[in-house]
């Protein structure tokens, strides 16, 4: 097992829609071991796999509830409702906080380490975590969950940290 460098926002990988897995087989089983620890060292409450670089439909996450690290293969957002606005952050754009509206409960839907379906929910936090883990495999950054115009100054000093300006 080994801590990757989490690939941050400019890199085209998080950026694209992730390929589904077609088999847990080692090389699988590997990654999540990789990507539990670079998730503990940074650390986060979450990573999907395109953030060190792989582009596979798998994410992991703990929201400290105890129960500990959880792994996610192939999942599918089943049900979404309500909605919450927290102060949201991601490893990819690091330093960076902005208020986010989202769905305040999630569902999803996936396979576990083992093959075997597994299904998550919760509101608030881990509602959270879910939907933006899952968004990470669609290439999609919070910074597109943000309205327009916030969106427009939040790009535009990303462009110019990005350029030492
Ligand atoms: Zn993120």
């Amino acid at each position: 097992m080994a801590i990757f460098p989490i690939r941050t926002f400019g890199d085209p990988v998080l950026r694209s829609v992730a390929a589904e897995v077609d088999e847990i087989d080692d090389g699988i089983r590997h990654l999540v071991g990789d990507m539990i620890e670079t998730m503990y060292d940074a650390p986060g409450v979450g990573l999907a796999a395109p953030q060190i670089g792989i582009s596979k439909r798998v994410f992991v996450f703990d929201w400290a509830d105890g129960s500990g690290a959880h792994t996610l293969i192939n999942p599918v957002m089943i049900e979404t409702s309500g909605e919450w606005e927290f102060e949201e952050g991601c490893l990819s754009v690091p330093g960076r906080y902005w208020p986010i509206r989202r769905p305040a409960f999630s569902r999803v839907r996936g396979l576990d380490l083992d093959g075997n379906a597994v299904e998550y929910s919760g509101d608030e936090l881990l509602g959270r975590v879910l939907q933006h883990e899952f968004d990470h495999l669609e290439g999609m950054l919070l910074i597109e969950r943000l309205e327009r115009r916030v969106r427009k100054e939040a790009l535009r000093e990303l462009r110019d940290e990005a350029l030492g300006l």
